[in-house]
Parts: C-alpha cells; structure tokens; sequence
C-alpha cells in the first residue's frame, strides 16, 4: 500500500553560516525564496529560525511574522513549522511567536548535551511552552535527542498537555548527543509504536553527514523525512548543497528508489491531523 513520504525542510536553524555555505538563508526574503525553491521540490514541511540583522539567532516574533507571511503567500497549503530551540533565546523568550499561530512548532521536552554545551530544557518550561502550543492551537513536534523523550512524550498526552498523537522526531548524530546507530533508531520506531499505536506516524533527522543516512533510513522504513541546511550543507565531503532544494531533491530520489510517492502538502495535512488552510 502506497505510504506518502512528508518531507520537511529545515532551511536555516541557529548555526549554519553564509561562511559555511553561501547559499544558507539568512534573511527573511532569502528564506522565503530557499523555501519556495524547497517547495517546488517536494518539501511540505518548512521547519524555521530566524536571524537578526547581523545574522545571529533570535526568537523575535516580528522576524516569525513576516516569514510566515512570505512562506504562506508564495508556498501555499505548505506547513509553517517554528523553532522553539534553546540557541534562539532563552526562557519564555523561546516560545514567544506561539500566538502567532504557525501549524507547528518544534517542542523539546528534555535536556542533553550539545557539542560544546549542555541544551537545557527544564520541565517547567517544557510544561509552558507545551500550554501555550494547547492555549493556540499549534501542533508540536516532539524533538527526541534521547529515547527518553518519547517516553515523556507519552506522559504529556496522557496528562493532557498534548492535544492529539505526538508526531516524534528523532534527532541522531548530534555530537555527544544520540549517535546515528541502526539498532537505536529501530528501537525508537518500536517505542513510539508501542506508546502511541502502529499507525503513528513519526519522522527523524541526521546532523552533517549522518543527514542522507537518517534520510534513507526513514523513507525505507515507512517514516518521514527532515532535511535542510540546518543539520547539513553539503552533498557530500567534496560539494556543498548550492540550497535546500537540492537536499530536497535527493529525498525524493530516495522515495523513487523505495517507491514511495511524496505526500503533497493536502495529504500531509491529513497524516498529521492539521487542518486545511483557510483560503484552501
Ligand atoms: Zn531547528
């Protein structure tokens, strides 16, 4: 039976540089174009940060105003899914462009370690960032750095502080996170089976080279897909990605290769519960 693939589209997150890769969207318009092109590829999902006007993270929720306004006009139907990572800001700073009402926002409900710190999610601010995601009618997509996040998951929506079935993504090759490991990866689509139905359908990203790894995994093993210049901007160890719709592209090929047809973004809505947009 044929299982639609959802690809999503990290453009820009917190650290990727036009150093590292010019083709890294930094400003709203450049963000709105990167995501546009990532559209017309295939990706139904943009997953987004913005930047200040030196090009630093922020949580700003004018910035989020306006690339969800580009984003809404010149991609239509596609889901707006915001940031609420802790590089952008801290505190309730993190869940400031909630009200805005995106389709999603990304929602960690645990700390681990990052490269060169530690990520901290304290429970109280998983707990308001989740209340306010309830209070405005946003999805969250459950970050899970650590298996034991799925299991909080699952604690949340018994407590009512998720509306519907978490969507899970599962974030590997963090450096001195979760590494990118086979019998890892297998054992969290068995845990959010188990905890959420057999049904449930759920998504991963891979960091850096681990991306096209975690994508090829996911699209072979009936799930869905992250990618995008956040977690990697290269091909490969000799090309950088020339932008985020040629990272998309290679996705696509791989659901050519599994046979799997790329959801559009009607049928994206509908495995994920989200509603139709208003002019559809
Ligand atoms: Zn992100």
């Amino acid at each position: 039976m044929a299982n639609p693939c959802i690809i999503c589209v990290a453009i820009t997150g917190s650290l990727p540089t036009k150093d590292n890769n010019p083709a890294v969207p930094i400003s709203i318009a450049e963000q709105v174009e990167s995501t546009h092109q990532a559209y017309e590829a295939g990706a139904t999902i943009v997953h987004a940060h913005v930047r200040d006007d030196q090009g630093r993270p922020t949580s700003d929720p004018e910035r989020f105003a306006r690339l969800m306004e580009g984003v809404r006009r010149h991609c239509p139907g596609m889901i707006v899914q915001l940031s609420t990572g802790g590089r952008s800001g801290a505190g309730q700073a993190r869940g400031g462009m909630i009200p805005l009402r995106p389709d999603m926002c990304s929602l960690s409900v645990g700390s681990n370690n990052f490269p060169t710190r530690v990520y901290e999610n304290p429970p109280d601010l998983v707990d308001w960032l989740a209340a306010e995601m309830r209070t405005h009618g946003v999805k969250p997509e459950i970050e899970a750095f650590d298996l034991s996040h799925i299991l909080k998951a699952r604690e949340m929506w018994d407590r009512g502080q998720i509306a519907a079935r978490p969507y899970v993504q599962f974030v590997m090759g963090v450096k001195n996170a979760m590494p990118a490991d086979r019998d890892v990866f297998d054992y969290y689509i068995h845990t959010v089976r188990r905890l959420f139905g057999a049904d449930v359908p759920w998504c991963a990203a891979g960091i850096g080279p681990n991306q096209i790894v975690l994508n090829e995994w996911c699209v072979a093993a009936g799930g869905h897909a992250r990618t995008g210049m956040e977690d990697n901007v290269r091909l490969d160890r000799e090309r950088l990605a020339p932008s985020n719709a040629a990272l998309v592209q290679r996705v696509v090929d791989l659901c050519d290769r599994y046979q799997r047809p790329v959801a559009d973004w009607r049928t994206a809505r509908a495995i994920l519960g989200l509603p139709l947009p208003d002019a559809a």
